[in-house]
């Protein structure tokens, strides 16, 4: 069979082989490779990558903290780029438009959680950069159902956070509860930078806790406009009505239950988190509620996506190059990223 036959669009001289950082096998540090660049099935894009963030579960799957990951796996769930190919059924997207892949590779669309809106939890799920190969490289084909169209003021580098960091951020945010005039936040990275955006353009104060004693996270979180900045163990000087987690430290979620308020919520926004500590059931007492938030589903995506050019949304980025993903990785968990950390092709 012809190959090139049943593509529908050819727009741009496509090489047959590209740059990516490959993850071998768990625990181990990403590999300088040269890979075939990959074709895309019937229901694929084949994207050129500008951009992909990076994101701390890009650090769970590299420690081996997730089980089973695609081997050998290209990771990367925060991507920016250009359709250059499409598959034969594709029917929206076309050769030069900008699309973000995000984490939500695939779904389904027939098990009981896609039944009932629930696509996040879907139990075929594929995750890009995780069992499915992801923007770590030069190129990389995405399900043309998963990718978001990226409006022009997105469509760069600093367009990618919203991918993760800011969908799920904000699938986080969705779950806080009504009534909420006090926002905690703890871990003030990529995510909290952009939901701060959001809860300040819906007038709710945001409290940021970091690390005990990370003035420069809590300068930051400042500067960003939290009304309030301190180390996690710190007591806020208000009660507050939610809070949300995105530092996977399990022992913040006693801290977090101390500092709301009656009926409050703690959402856990992280894929992973250290184990939580026993603590007082009087903690969780008068309707404290803990949740964890799983995936995305692309309705959070359209959402967000329409909402972030109204507020409108900046996210702060640090540029890395592709062949340096280790040496940005490491920044990243040392927490020397303000902001968020991008690969730039
Ligand atoms: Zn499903
Ligand atoms: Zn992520």
């Amino acid at each position: 069979m012809n190959y090139m036959s049943t593509e529908q669009t050819q727009t741009d001289i496509i090489p047959a082989v590209m740059q990516a950082m490959v993850l071998e096998k768990a625990g181990g540090r990403l590999a300088a490779s040269t890979l075939a660049v990959p074709k895309p099935g019937p229901t694929q894009v084949l994207v050129k990558v500008m951009a992909c963030g990076i994101c701390r579960t890009d650090l769970h799957v590299i420690d081996g903290e997730l089980p089973h990951p695609k081997l050998p796996l290209v990771p990367g769930h925060e991507i920016v780029g250009t359709v250059v190919r499409t598959g034969r059924n594709i029917t929206t997207l076309k050769a030069g438009d900008m699309v973000g892949i995000p984490w939500l590779g695939y779904t389904c669309g027939a098990c009981r959680y896609c039944l009932r809106q629930q696509e996040n939890l879907c139990e075929n799920a594929l995750f890009t950069g995780y069992t499915i190969d992801g923007g770590y490289a030069e190129y990389t084909v995405a399900y043309e159902q998963y990718c978001f169209q990226m409006g022009s003021q997105y469509a760069c580098p600093a367009g990618a956070p919203l991918l993760c960091a800011g969908l799920i951020g904000y699938r986080s945010y969705t779950m806080i509860g009504p009534h909420v005039t006090r926002l905690g936040i703890y871990g003030f990275g990529a995510a909290a930078h952009i939901i701060i955006q959001v809860a300040r353009h819906q007038h709710i104060e945001v409290y940021a806790f970091t690390r005990d004693g990370d003035r420069r996270a809590q300068e930051f979180a400042l500067a960003q406009g939290a009304v309030w900045a301190g180390g996690a163990s710190d007591v806020p000087p208000a009660l507050l009505d939610a809070a949300i987690i995105f530092a996977p430290a399990g022992e913040l979620i006693p801290l977090a239950l101390r500092s709301i308020d009656k009926g409050g919520v703690v959402v856990c926004g992280g894929i992973h988190m250290s184990n939580i500590p026993s603590f007082p059931y009087r903690l969780l007492w008068e309707e404290r509620i803990i949740r964890s938030v799983a995936n995305l589903s692309r309705k959070d995506g359209h959402d967000f996506l329409d909402l972030a050019p109204r507020i409108p949304i900046r996210t702060e980025i640090q540029h890395f190059p592709l062949l340096q993903a280790n040496e940005a990785l490491e920044a990243f968990r040392k927490g020397d990223v303000s902001g968020a950390a991008v690969l730039v092709m």
